[in-house]
């Protein structure tokens, strides 16, 4: 994401691919072809959503764009076709909440059951998972995946046990990132990967940058796929060392959305006389306290990360809000 993009060719045969990837995703999430998927999305360059479409034509579902429209009549669409699945970010199932809260529209209304999830980590954050699935009563699936690779793992119906690599398609590997030697199973290490039906665009021994632990245990949904316990765990250049400490953006996202007054938030990590100095925005709901979830985060935050965080409670609707992949963690250079 900063450096020059890639530009790259698909041919049919890696089109199909991707389809077949993405079927294993919905497929994991319980589609059938008695489901219909809604895709709240305009379809630019990103593969994802176009790959979406060729899974659900793979599992014989019906497909619904709901692209070039707002929030509000993204909703209204989803009740009036009665679509039963969603793709988006979690960021975007939350910010749909909001919206429908905002507006008096009942979700209930709406007949979806499943939710999956990619583009960015939040359905393997419990936190933010759990509040997904309260606001829309429904279940949540993560997904991972990236575009110069392809869509390489998915959650099954056992959770939470991590998301299943799709080894049919794909050769996983796990190693230490200094070393590059293999890492025991259930030992963190960078996912490298080699996708096996991109005709148009192999990619061999790729180094991901995405951190995982490997569970090789069989599931009980009797896949015999190995899993990425908790999904991926992180990008190792996301990683930013505050006072000596690691952290990792999903451990402080999972740490501020346990504060169940919190709406949306930013965290920016600042340097301040050689210091690195973690500060953390919130926008609280209408009726919270703000002292009382002031200290909630910041005990959280202190407990877990041994941190202390400058925390604010800002006005509601001061903070971004996002239909792709959200950017809540800044650092300053
Ligand atoms: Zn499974």
């Amino acid at each position: 994401t900063t450096a020059t993009p890639l530009r790259v060719i698909d041919t049919s045969e890696s089109w199909e691919w991707w389809g077949r990837c993405w079927g294993y995703v919905l497929a994991g999430a319980g589609l059938t072809e008695n489901d219909r998927l809604f895709v709240p999305f305009s379809f630019g360059p990103f593969i994802g959503f176009w790959a979406a479409v060729e899974g659900a034509k793979g599992i014989k579902a019906l497909m619904i764009p709901g692209g070039g429209r707002d929030s509000l009549q993204r909703l209204h669409l989803m009740k009036e076709l009665g679509a039963t699945a969603m793709c988006c970010t979690p960021t975007y199932a939350l910010r749909l909440a909001e919206v429908a809260r905002d507006s008096g529209f009942d979700l209930c209304e709406i007949p979806l059951k499943t939710l999956i999830h990619a583009g960015e980590p939040g359905a393997n954050i419990p936190a933010t998972k759990a509040r997904i699935e309260s606001v829309w009563n429904t279940k949540c699936y993560d997904h991972a995946g990236a575009s110069e690779v392809g869509a390489h793992s998915f959650e099954c119906e056992i959770q939470p046990n991590g998301t299943h690599a799709i080894e049919s398609e794909f050769i996983v590997e796990v190693l230490n990132p200094e070393t590059l030697e293999p890492v025991p199973a259930g030992e963190q290490g960078e996912l490298v990967i080699t996708n096996l039906g991109r005709i148009g665009y192999p990619v061999i021994r790729y180094r991901s940058g995405d951190l995982v632990r490997l569970n090789p245990e069989s599931c009980e949904c009797g896949r015999t796929f190995v899993r990425f316990e908790g999904g991926v765990l992180g990008r190792s250049d996301d990683m930013v060392v505050v006072r000596g400490i690691n952290v990792f953006p999903s451990a402080v996202e999972n740490l501020v959305r346990q504060c169940e007054a919190v709406e949306e938030f930013r965290i920016t990590v600042s340097t301040e006389r050689e210091m690195a100095h973690l500060t953390i925005d919130l926008e609280i709901s209408k009726n919270a306290d703000e002292e009382t979830s002031r200290h909630t985060v910041d005990q959280a935050i202190q407990n877990e990360l041994s941190l202390r965080p400058e925390i604010k409670v800002v006005p509601s609707g001061t903070l971004p809000r996002f239909e792709m992949k959200a950017k809540r963690f800044h650092v300053e250079k």
